[in-house]
């Protein structure tokens, strides 16, 4: 009777919703209030004896107030999260387009591999001769990663991309003090396109960042390049193809000049998906590159994680990989986990990196194949063109014609007098059902829209979102700016304060004042 009571007072208290209903309900589109909400601390939804009195060995740790925990019924926290699950957009619900992420496919055959007892129940304190297998399948993908990328080693544990990125730059860093030039080079070159994780990383280890300059074509200025690499600079650091979706043509003889320098070429390879089985990074002169497994190999993208971000090394970098790394003992495998008698910089991570993401990869890998994995770039880049020029003539792109790479970009320039901002057309894909493409990234292009559908979108669902995008773009152009600066109108919350939003998070759900406090 309380739940009731609680669900039925709520759709008031939700005044931006687009239209009212007594439930706040939208047809399948379920209100649902938080889980605390819902259910109420004094009651369980378990029925447990009460446990026998034990004697606790916590000292003095122990709780003792009560937990707080929300009680429901199992129907009633099914219900919870089933609902909330449908408040996400999701690459199992649609085409997923944020550009620069690579929402693949997650196959279901890698989360059946990821769940067999042997993989998915090893503990990482096991004595190494009891899991071997695991061990084999790291040392496999990691040769599969090398082979693909053309380097000599591999760190398989940083847990994402951008972890990756300071592991590959502790390596560089770890070179430099080999060198004793710790003092000297203390520059590291980042192209004004690049992800901010890039120059946040430079910085995080104390190196001082310049910024590189693009050209009218979207690469990196050569000659802008050029005049800032000397003997100072530690590394550049290089995202290819870069974030205007774009294969960057002088990059060979950009790693030819930063190593004649003396300096290193860091490969931001976030976007590997688009050449995978198509070029080497080693080939182009790479020292050092993180692989997104969740963007590339197909593994979850995860709210922050467990991801996996493992970094290729060039036979210079090679020899101060983190630990542990892989060693065969005659038939057997080892890991090496300490540093003694290397030139190892250090470790990344507590064990040895995220074992279910390395089976979901290995599984990718193996079921494509080499000519699958070289098909999935070329449908990957075919894909983004058949996008661009779909909607060529109705969207503005920042670099004319010049075909794309496994990701179509488009500024604002189009939009120009109609009232309507990236930000707004966005916030309308929402209501197509749509999530919508990145936005404002790269910061290089004024009002950025970058969209990648990835290799697995049939022609008939990229119809279908080109079709969809022409329609919002005629009815932009058209004047109908109600449909957009309004929106999202039909999702179950409309704009938020985002700003807000991360400046003053509420993480914590304090219970409301009870009416009887209240009043005394
Ligand atoms: C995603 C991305 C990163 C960071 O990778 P995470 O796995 O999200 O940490 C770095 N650079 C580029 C270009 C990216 O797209």
């Amino acid at each position: 009777m309380l739940h009731q009571q609680a669900r039925a007072t709520k759709p008031a208290a939700h005044a931006t919703r687009a239209s009212q209903t007594f439930t706040g309900n939208r047809g399948l589109d379920l209100e649902d209030p938080l889980i605390f909400e819902i259910g109420r601390s004094e009651v369980t939804g378990v029925d447990v004896d009460a446990p026998a009195t034990t004697k606790t060995r916590l000292g003095a740790l122990e709780r003792t107030d009560p937990i707080g925990l929300p009680g429901v019924s199992e129907p009633e926290a099914i219900r919870h999260y089933v609902r909330l699950s449908r408040m996400n957009a999701a690459i199992d619900a649609n085409i997923y387009p944020l550009g620069s992420c690579t929402m693949k496919h997650n196959p279901r055959l890698n989360e059946k591999m990821a769940r067999l007892p042997g993989f998915g129940d090893v503990h990482p304190l096991q004595p190494q001769a009891t899991v071997q297998g695991a061990l084999a399948l790291i040392d496999a993908l990691a040769k599969n990663l090398l082979n693909l990328t053309n380097m000599s080693a591999v760190a398989m544990s940083p847990k994402a991309g951008a972890h990756g990125e300071l592991c590959g730059l502790m390596a560089i860093k770890q070179a430099i003090i080999t060198r004793g030039e710790e003092k000297t080079r203390r520059v590291i070159l980042v192209p004004d396109s690049a992800h901010g994780t890039n120059p946040a990383t430079a910085a995080l280890l104390g190196f001082e960042v310049k910024s590189v300059p693009g050209d009218a074509d979207g690469d990196v200025h050569l000659d802008a390049a050029k005049a800032l690499i000397g003997p100072d600079v530690a590394a550049i650091m290089l995202t290819n193809p870069n974030t205007c979706g774009l294969f960057e043509r002088d990059i060979v003889e950009i790693a030819r000049a930063v190593h004649d320098a003396g300096g290193y070429f860091y490969c931001d390879g976030a976007n590997f998906n688009a050449i995978v089985g198509k070029v080497r990074p080693g080939d182009l002169g790479v020292d050092a590159m993180h692989i997104n497994l969740h963007k590339t190999f197909s593994t979850p993208h995860g709210g922050g994680g467990p991801g996996a971000g493992p970094v290729v090394l060039s036979a210079r970098l090679a020899p101060y990989a983190p630990v542990p790394f892989i060693v065969r003992d005659g038939d057997a495998l080892r890991l090496v986990e300490h540093t003694e008698g290397t030139q190892s910089f250090g470790r990344m991570t507590a064990f040895h990196g995220q074992m279910g993401m390395f089976v979901r990869a290995y599984a990718y890998i193996l079921s494509h194949g080499a000519d699958g994995l070289r098909q999935a770039s070329e449908d990957a880049v075919l894909n983004a063109n058949y996008v661009r020029a779909c909607l060529a003539d109705l969207m503005s792109q920042p670099f004319g014609e010049r075909p794309c790479m496994h990701e179509a970009l488009f500024d604002d320039a189009w939009l120009k007098g109609t009232g309507v901002t990236t930000l707004d057309f966005a916030k309308a894909m929402i209501d197509e059902g749509y999530h919508p493409m990145t936005m404002y990234f790269p910061l290089v292009v004024h009002g950025a829209m970058l969209i990648e559908p990835t290799e697995s979108e049939s022609l008939a669902s990229l119809d279908l979102f080109v079709a969809t995008l022409r329609d919002l773009a005629m009815s932009a152009k058209r004047g109908e700016t109600e449909r957009f600066t309004g929106a999202p109108h039909l999702a179950p919350r409309r704009r938020l304060d985002e700003t807000g939003a991360a400046r003053k998070p509420v993480l914590k759900w304090s219970p409301p004042v009870p009416i009887r406090d209240a009043a005394e």
